[in-house]
């Protein structure tokens, strides 16, 4: 099998201790040797969100996490105000109506951050609303969101604060509790550096309040059930016995390398990758451009559909390419979870190949050059 390399904004690479624990016997999960790895996996969460507050674990990829926030926490007739700049903020806005959840809509333009400002006025003219839902990083897009200044102005008022960071966790800065951000959700398969496969939502006391008063349906992603069970290291179905025994040591290498190196890491590789771009005569997308994903934006008369295509037939290379209205448009390269610069360089080095022989004008190596510098800085 030919050698690969993901620089998509997950799937990611699996370093190797997280993949022997994957291939560890099974253990039951009702008896007491699966305990020990159900609290480690607990307090470890805890670290990489950085909150006190439950980390629920679902068996699901990071949308049942979406959907577990939507459902446990309003009902049928509220108001809660969603933010589409892309395809994922979209999400939030599909959740809301699929449970009978009022969207207000905030459209930004993409590649366009929603401001403080924006989200003060649209609180300030929508006093009823129950929830704000946001998009640390928009992974459609590269854009990354000033949170912690919204959750703040969220935490004044009677609504939860919702972010989803699925792409984000333990690559982009983000303080649970300081940041007063009531319900976190994220998945396995990004910087946590495990397979896909399990979703997590952490829960603030304002947000149990809000569980507690919630009428929409839900059974298998009950929040309520899950801390009940939680607060005896327990879970109410069965869990994702392998998964959860790998997140055991993924979250010990997060720990060591510490969580601010590791988003420290992943500031200097994106930085890297945005630097490159522009050298090689192309241009990043985000106006405020997250370290998670980076999209880069595809001159006319090159074919942005078939640069992926030919990165992956002939370099065994993956990255994403564009999402709807940025289909050929852009390309969007991850650095995402066991990174390093080695991993910048290769995927810059192929990408120059692949734009020569496409016949993009830009002076040959450039890339490399820029990251180079970047990284020594
Ligand atoms: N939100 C964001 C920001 C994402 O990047 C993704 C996955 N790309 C999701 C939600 C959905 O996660 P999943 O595909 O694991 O359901």
């Amino acid at each position: 099998m030919r050698k690969r390399h993901l620089f998509t904004p997950g799937p990611v690479d699996v370093p190797p201790e997280v993949l022997s624990a994957l291939a560890e016997p099974l253990i039951h999960h009702r008896a007491p040797d699966f305990i020990p790895y159900f609290k480690a996996a607990n307090e470890g969460l805890k670290y990489v969100f950085q909150t006190q507050n439950p980390v629920v674990t679902f068996a699901g990829s990071g949308t049942a996490a979406m959907e577990a926030a939507v459902a446990n926490t309003l009902s049928p007739g509220d108001r809660a105000i969603t933010v589409e700049g892309g395809k994922f903020g979209e999400r939030w806005t599909e959740l809301c109506k699929a449970y009978g959840v009022e969207p207000i809509v905030l459209k930004i333009e993409w590649g366009k951050a929603v401001t403080p400002e924006q989200i003060e006025e649209a609180l300030t003219g929508n006093p009823d609303v129950k929830a704000v839902f946001l998009t640390l990083t928009e992974t459609s897009t590269g854009v990354l969101t000033d949170v912690e200044s919204i959750c703040e102005i969220v935490a004044k008022t009677d609504a939860i604060s919702v972010v989803d960071a699925v792409s984000a966790l333990a690559a982009e800065k983000l303080l649970t509790d300081a940041w007063k951000v009531d319900i976190v959700v994220a998945g396995s398969q990004k910087a946590l550096m495990l397979p896909p496969g399990l979703a997590f939502c952490s829960v603030s006391a304002k947000a149990q309040a809000a569980i507690a008063r919630s009428k929409c349906p839900k059974y298998y992603l009950s929040l309520a059930k899950a801390i009940k069970k939680l607060e005896k290291d327990d879970t109410p179905y069965t869990p994702a016995v392998s998964l959860i025994r790998a997140l055991v040591v993924a979250a010990k290498m997060i720990r060591d390398e510490g969580i601010e190196n590791v988003w420290a890491r992943h500031a200097r590789l994106g930085r890297a990758l945005r630097e490159a771009a522009v050298a090689m005569n192309l241009s990043v997308f985000a106006q405020n451009p997250s370290n998670v994903v980076t999209a880069i934006r595809i001159p006319d008369g090159v074919d942005g559909e078939k640069i992926p295509k030919i990165l992956r037939d002939k370099h065994g290379v993956t990255i994403a390419g564009g999402q709807e209205q940025l289909k050929g448009k852009v390309i969007r390269i991850a650095t995402l979870g066991w990174a390093n610069d080695l991993d910048v360089f290769a995927v810059i080095g192929a990408l120059d190949l692949t734009l020569a022989e496409m016949g993009h004008k830009f002076e040959r190596g450039a890339g490399l050059a820029a990251a180079a510098r970047a990284l020594s800085a």
